[in-house]
């Protein structure tokens, strides 16, 4: 087929979500936000799977509509991917394009490809599809989140405001992406997408949300222009919200952060006490995650760490384990310590997949499951605060 006859099938791994516990007893299923977002971005001719079933996805192979086929993935998700990869080559010629975190992993993860989307994921498909680029203000798409949490179901919107983190963790694979934080929409867009597509909460997917302060100001006005009420949370870190006046946020339908903790044994430690207080005082809902197993930890570390976690009484928890990914700073590092040598194993934060030097994988990974046994969602807070949010608004 010619380069103007095009036609892009774009997918998401088949039935993520049958393969996604959390560790919570909360089922969640999604969109990826980046393939919602490309789609809204690019003229050629495509189709979008979100998660499908093998028999949609092989459906559309046999088709004999589509030229290429664009994966996006997380690196849990690569047997999966890998399976999906073999089957397209034994129905169809098409083209296949790696792309997400998973397929930023060079051997042996991206040598099943074509070729990989690497860096800003527009830009690339772009030029990839010989469009003209285009530059931000982006169009902004429809991207749902569905929770269900036994009979009680609801649909939070997603948004990113801005992309990009210059703090360059060395086990995080962002800075990969975007060597600097770069603004997608204007807050207006923002709230105008919220006036429009009511939901009964929005969560913004930016990296890291509270880096971007004249955005958020901006943000706020919008919402008193518009006369948008609509709940917000965020992922976030305590160092950045302990810059911001709590109850001002709170005020502005702010109800709930994901927050990366990290550790405890770092001089944050005072800081991101103080400021869970605030927020737990401030009736804001808090997802705490947290790492456990770094390089300099001993087991009584660990210990001391989970209780630290419990102690912050964060209504949601994530452990994982500390596993520094191909390509980031550490790797070079870790990467002759791998014994598990499974990539879909590194992504998902439940293995230890290198030998430590003071702890047994086994007790490391049998510790993160207890974690999670010393640490219960405090349901009765979330219920209360979720009823709080939206007995407020005036839904206008
Ligand atoms: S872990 Fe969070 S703070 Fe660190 S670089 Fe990644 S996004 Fe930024």
């Amino acid at each position: 087929m010619s380069e103007n006859k095009r036609n892009v099938l774009f997918t998401a791994p088949i039935e993520w979500w049958k393969r996604t516990s959390w560790g919570t007893p909360v089922e969640v299923s999604a969109s990826i936000y980046g393939l919602d977002f490309l789609v809204e971005n690019i003229d050629t001719p495509h189709k979008l799977l979100q998660f499908p079933t093998w028999e949609e996805y092989t459906n559309c192979l046999k088709s004999g509509e589509f030229t290429d086929v664009c994966i996006s993935f997380l690196l849990n998700h690569t047997d999966i991917v890998e399976e999906m990869v073999k089957k397209t080559r034994e129905i169809s010629d098409v083209k296949i394009i790696g792309g997400g975190h998973g397929a930023f992993n060079k051997k042996p993860v991206n040598d099943m490809f074509d070729d990989v989307c690497m860096g800003w994921g527009v830009e690339w498909v772009k030029k990839w599809l010989n469009e003209p680029i285009n530059t931000p203000p982006y169009k902004l798409p429809v991207s749902d989140l569905k929770f269900a949490f036994g009979p009680v179901k609801t649909t939070m919107g997603s948004i990113v405001g801005n992309a990009g983190c210059p703090f360059g963790c060395d086990f995080c694979q962002i800075t990969m992406e975007y060597d600097k934080p770069m603004q997608l929409i204007t807050p207006a867009q923002a709230v105008a997408h919220m006036k429009e597509n009511k939901r009964r909460f929005y969560f913004f997917q930016d990296d890291n949300f509270f880096l971007h302060k004249k955005w958020i100001k901006e943000f706020f006005s919008e919402r008193k222009k518009q006369e948008v009420d609509t709940p917000w949370l965020a992922w976030g870190g305590t160092e950045l919200l302990n810059k911001y006046d709590i109850p001002e946020l709170v005020e502005n339908g702010f109800i709930g952060v994901w927050v990366g903790y990290e550790r405890s044994d770092l001089t944050k430690t005072s800081t991101s006490e103080e400021v869970t207080k605030e927020l737990i005082d401030n009736d804001v809902l808090l997802l705490g995650s947290f790492i456990i197993g770094w390089e300099d930890q001993t087991m009584k570390d660990i210990e001391r760490e989970i209780n630290w976690a419990s102690k912050l009484n964060c209504d949601l928890y994530f452990f994982a384990c500390y596993v520094p990914l191909p390509n980031t700073a550490k790797w070079d590092h870790f990467k002759d310590r791998v014994v598990i040598t499974e990539p879909r194993k590194w992504g998902s934060g439940e293995y230890m997949v290198w030998e430590h030097p003071n702890i047994e994988r086994e007790w490391l990974e049998n510790t993160l499951n207890d974690a999670y046994k010393r640490t219960k969602p405090n349901i009765m807070r979330i219920a209360k605060i979720v009823a709080n949010s939206q007995l407020k608004r005036k839904w206008v």
